[in-house]
């Protein structure tokens, strides 16, 4: 084993004692840890995880130190003698608060407009050696005892309730109760001026939800939420949730979305808090939808976890689906099923089919590794084949096979064969057969369908966008609604012949991971009776297409005429992904006669269901409905709509004068008028970005500031994005907004390399820099370049980034070949 980030595995901890010492006016720490280690084989030295924090004292009883060396994130610390039975170590350490929203970290609030500074912590992945010596790898679980010395004015927070609260003089000493075995990586603490709400669930488990001064009554959706969540949960797992109190916290700045810390779990603002006045359905979706995904992560992921992070996928994967069959349980209306179409199987089948995408099981070695697998693949290809699962071995047999895994694996590690086995013991199929090949190959097939006679032929190959061929085949179940029975075949082989009568849907549901490409009649027979298809099958018909098309293998204007076939759609997921795919032709081809064709097509797809929709809502309508009507005046309105720019532009300069928008359509008004706005828009876009408190109001404005047509504009946005009135947490919305501004023209890139040192300071080790590479590269169609964006990060490596910046080279190609091949058809394409 020459891996210098893994601990050797001669001493395992069983318990910490840990007592912390806050000072806040310094921004430092220090800290005194006693660890219970159990000695597997006999050793002069321990070693032991620390980085960016100091050692200064360490012992254990009646053995004499003689020296510590710090190496790669691991510290090793020798004593005299061999250490041959069970041993307390004492460790002395001190550090400072961090500024990159990791480990032990501050974090900045207002309070009636002074400055005040909260301590927090985010240890996943490997960041808890950040903030204390410890055995930092998920499966060297043990118990933790906390105490906090802090100023006296402030509340902690931990994994446990407090046990013990005194006060002495100016500080007060916080003593939290023993934490069950746990992973060091869901240690969390948090030290700050807070008030809260509270509730009980029926079984008595205490939850509240925690803010800064001033938000708590936003906490009360989530509140109500969570309660909902515990008890499906509760249902669902078979086993109640196993600590007396969950806590959830907003935290101002952090850099993912929202971390599941056994019992108290931390968010960002956006995805905790709710302000009826403010926030919008689309905001309210996305807080029960984080919630849901936290609190499921109490039992698969805290309660049972991944032995290692190569299985990261069993916690991120399985999460991400649940979290849909939970909030559709509270709330059946929102239709999340059809949802997770386009907001998890379409991203994942989208970013999967490049030749540089991964396996979801992945050797990761170094913590750059580990934070990189932190995407897509993990979490949306995972639900997605979580999904397959499911829908192959049914609902409750599933559900069975699941609630076995928990109980035999609590306080446990485990690897993606212990689910396999759980699933076969209870459904007695051959599931870790079928699983392996979805799991261990990259990419996914898709599978061509012609009709010879009663004859449907099937041909299975792995979908790439490049013209890459490879050998590689899965085993697909594939379901097929015949005369509405749902029917399954296994196809195994590359080649499957089936009888059948009448027009096939192969892949019902879309519940399978693969696309369909069938023939070119068979497909227009299809597409004449696409009304009777099912929303999910709809949407399977036109995203597959896009997806050849994206391919280059049908011609990208098929896909234009299939879209026209969707005039009278009325489901938001569909016109969602339609929306999106649409918009990254209409990017593409923004600089081409297309143009003024593509606008006409977006009118002749939109129109009809504003109409319909009009600007007001009524009491009636859908939640659903609520979110369609911000889609359709957005679309419009940024491709040229005067109807709905002058409506924008009036509605906009009322709210202005204090006759607030509604918040369900404000992010439309707010991006229709930056892209049909000048400087005054701009101005008046900043003033109230200022204004606000309300990070979802902050993320609406960020989100329309790089709209504008003008470049210095454009240029103002992206410099306001980096200013001190932008949290650090938050640059992406600007980034993203930029990227999806046709008119922008590299300027996003362009701000990247003047601001290089700047984000790479920021961003070196936080996924968000994954996400600016993508964003200020995704809409380069030329080999030039191609050739600068791979000299730069050449220049300038960024571990954390190395398959991302891959991929957008990638998309770079694909980008350039989509466009040489479709220019010439696209710009004489006309509909009528
Ligand atoms: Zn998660």
């Amino acid at each position: 084993m020459n891996n210098p980030y893994i601990l050797p595995k001669n001493i395992k901890p069983i318990s910490y004692d840990i007592n912390f010492t806050l000072d806040m006016n310094k921004l430092s720490f220090s800290g005194e840890e006693t660890i219970k280690l159990r000695v597997i084989k006999p050793t002069k030295e321990i070693k032991i995880n620390a980085d960016g924090i100091k050692i200064t004292s360490a012992g254990t009883n009646g053995n004499e130190l003689s020296g510590i060396k710090y190496e790669k994130e691991v510290v090793a610390v020798t004593f005299k003698n061999q250490i041959k039975t069970d041993i307390n170590l004492f460790l002395k350490f001190n550090g400072k608060l961090r500024e990159d929203m990791r480990g032990f970290y501050k974090s900045n609030y207002n309070v009636n407009g002074k400055e005040k500074i909260m301590a927090t912590t985010q240890f996943e992945p490997s960041d808890a050696r950040k903030a204390f010596p410890c055995f930092d790898e998920p499966n060297l679980k043990a118990k933790f005892k906390i105490t906090f010395n802090i100023p006296k004015e402030l509340a902690a927070v931990s994994n446990m309730p407090i046990k013990e609260e005194k006060v002495n003089r100016d500080i007060k000493t916080v003593k939290f109760e023993e934490s069950p075995i746990m992973s060091t990586y869901l240690v969390a603490f948090i030290i700050g001026e807070l008030e809260y709400l509270e509730t009980k669930t029926k079984d008595s488990v205490k939850i509240r939800v925690y803010t800064t001064p001033g938000k708590k009554d936003q906490g009360k959706f989530a509140l109500e939420t969570a309660v909902k969540a515990l008890n499906f949960y509760n249902y669902y797992f078979g086993i109640p949730y196993p600590l007396p109190k969950l806590d959830m916290i907003a935290i101002p700045d952090f850099d993912a979305g929202a971390m599941e810390n056994w019992g108290i779990i931390t968010y960002r603002e956006t995805a905790l808090l709710f302000d009826e006045k403010n926030s919008s359905v689309a905001n309210k979706q996305r807080v029960a939808v984080v919630v849901a995904h936290e609190i499921a992560h109490q039992w698969f992921g805290n309660l049972v976890t991944m032995d290692w992070w190569n299985d990261l996928w069993l916690n991120e994967g399985f999460a991400s689906w649940i979290e849909y069959k939970a909030v559709d349980s509270i709330f059946p209306e929102w239709e999340m099923w059809n949802q997770f179409l386009f907001e998890d199987f379409a991203t994942a089948l989208y970013l999967d089919a490049l030749e540089t995408s991964h396996a979801i099981e992945v050797e990761v070695k170094n913590p750059a590794e580990i934070n990189e697998i932190f995407d897509t693949v993990s979490y949306s290809k995972g639900a997605s084949i979580i999904r397959m699962l499911e829908h192959y071995t049914g609902e409750n047999v599933f559900k069975m096979g699941l609630q076995h895994y928990i109980k035999e694996h609590s306080y446990k590690n485990t690897k993606t064969d212990d689910l396999w086995k759980s699933l076969e013991t209870v459904s007695k199929k051959p599931i870790k057969k079928i699983m392996d090949c979805w799991t261990k190959q990259t990419g996914f097939p898709f599978i061509s369908v012609s009709k010879n006679g009663s004859k449907l032929q099937l041909k299975q190959e792995r979908f790439f966008y490049t013209d890459k061929k490879d050998k590689t085949l899965w085993h697909i179940p594939i379901a097929m609604n015949q005369n509405g029975k749902l029917n399954y075949y296994d196809m195994k082989e590359k080649e499957l012949e089936l009888n059948h009568d009448g027009l096939p849907n192969i892949n019902s549901s879309q519940a399978g991971y693969f696309i369909v490409k069938y023939e070119k009649e068979l497909l227009k027979k299809i597409v004449n009776d696409v009304n009777k298809l099912s929303p999910l099958d709809r949407f399977g018909l036109q995203n597959n297409t896009f997806m050849l098309a994206k391919a280059c293998k049908v011609p990208v204007i098929d896909f234009l005429d299939l879209s026209l076939a969707y005039k009278k759609e009325s489901d938001f997921t569909i016109f969602m992904d339609i929306s999106s795919s649409l918009s990254e032709i209409g990017g593409l081809f923004y600089d081409t006669e297309f143009k003024k064709n593509y606008e006409k097509l977006v009118h002749e797809l939109f129109y009809n269901t504003y109409k319909n929709l009009g600007w007001e809502e009524n009491k009636k309508e859908k939640h659903t409905d609520l979110l369609l009507r911000n889609l359709v005046i957005t679309k419009l309105g940024l491709n040229g709509d005067k109807e709905i720019i002058q409506e924008a532009r009036k509605r906009f300069k009322e709210h202005l004068n204090g006759k607030k928008i509604n918040p369900n359509i404000r992010g439309s008004v707010y991006v229709v008028v930056a892209k049909n706005g000048d400087k005054e828009v701009y101005d008046s876009l900043v003033k109230l970005y200022m204004e606000s408190d309300l990070q979802q109001e902050k993320v609406r404005i960020l989100s329309a500031l790089g709209m504008f047509k003008q470049p210095e504009l454009i240029k103002n946005s992206l410099k306001f994005g980096l200013s001190r009135n932008v949290r650090p947490q938050d640059i992406l919305f600007t980034f993203s907004s930029v990227s999806g501004n046709p008119e922008s023209n590299g300027m996003g890139w362009e701000f990247l390399k003047d601001n290089w040192k700047e984000l790479f300071k920021r961003y070196s080790e936080s996924k968000i820099m994954n996400r600016i590479i993508n964003f200020t590269t995704n809409s380069f169609k030329t080999f030039d370049k191609e050739k600068e964006v791979e000299n730069f990060f050449k220049k300038n490596p960024v571990p954390i980034a190395k398959r991302t910046i891959q991929q957008s080279l990638e998309t770079i190609r694909i980008n350039k070949n989509l466009f040489e091949k479709n220019k010439n058809a696209l710009e004489s394409w006309r509909f009528n």
